[in-house]
């Protein structure tokens, strides 16, 4: 099956990016059209700028991400840290899923590091299936199928398992690109907690590379409940 749209949710910006961001390279190169969604604003991303100028730059650092590969960025608007999965913001995932109407979709798996990447998996892998309900009214009409969701790896590869992988050798300067917009992330992390993303992003990319025999690789599982699984791969 050919793939024409897919649909990458992370919970702030920069995870998509970390996450899957050779592979969204890679879907584009075969001529599918790639959104990438924050659920959040990443308002807390900083310890110098206000929450609000926070905002306004990681919205660019975002869109400049997205346009090295010629994909759009949407973000939902919640705040960094505080994502529940209230109907209000439920509503929210199932508007954006009925707007883009993607044969894939790739999000956090439910094992990750932070409470919004889990909360965010929860959220998108239930909008996913209640996108095709036709008396759960948002401003776009219900999908008539139910989007496969693959769960992108975990921070540094920990609690994460892939079932599939996805060779990103040939992308990964694009993928090293993209996570280098995020420029007001490293100073902030590396202040915060040590981290440094875009090492980190290589670390995992070339350990999941040696796993499946290919120089860099990106590791994936499969969100397995009826009616989202499929007989053949979508993945790149
Ligand atoms: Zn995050």
């Amino acid at each position: 099956m050919k793939v024409r749209r897919v649909l990458a949710v992370g919970a702030h910006p920069d995870d998509v990016e970390l996450g899957c961001g050779g592979t969204l390279a890679l879907y584009r190169r075969m001529g599918a059209e790639v959104v990438i969604a924050s659920v959040s604003c990443g308002d807390k991303g900083s310890r110098e700028l206000s929450r609000e100028e926070t905002v306004r730059v990681r919205k660019e650092e975002s869109e400049r991400a997205a346009r090295i590969i010629g994909a759009s960025y949407i973000s939902l608007g919640l705040m960094d840290s505080e994502i529940f999965e209230s109907l209000e913001d439920r509503a929210k995932v199932i508007e954006l899923i009925r707007k883009v109407r993607p044969d894939v979709i790739i999000t956090h798996s439910p094992s990750d590091y932070h409470a919004d990447h889990r909360t965010t998996s929860v959220m998108v892998s239930h909008s996913s299936y209640i996108a095709t309900s036709f008396k759960f009214e948002t401003q776009s009409p219900p999908l008539s199928w139910v989007p496969p969701v693959y769960y992108m790896d975990n921070y540094l590869g920990v609690n994460f398992v892939p079932e599939e992988y996805v060779d990103i050798t040939d992308v990964v300067d694009i993928k090293k690109d993209m996570v280098l917009q995020h420029k007001s992330q490293f100073p902030h992390l590396k202040e915060r907690s040590g981290e440094d993303i875009l090492e980190d992003m290589l670390i995992l990319a070339r350990l999941r590379g040696r796993q499946s025999g290919v120089e860099f690789a990106e590791g994936f599982q499969v969100f397995r409940a009826w009616p989202h699984v499929r007989t053949y791969r979508l993945l790149p």
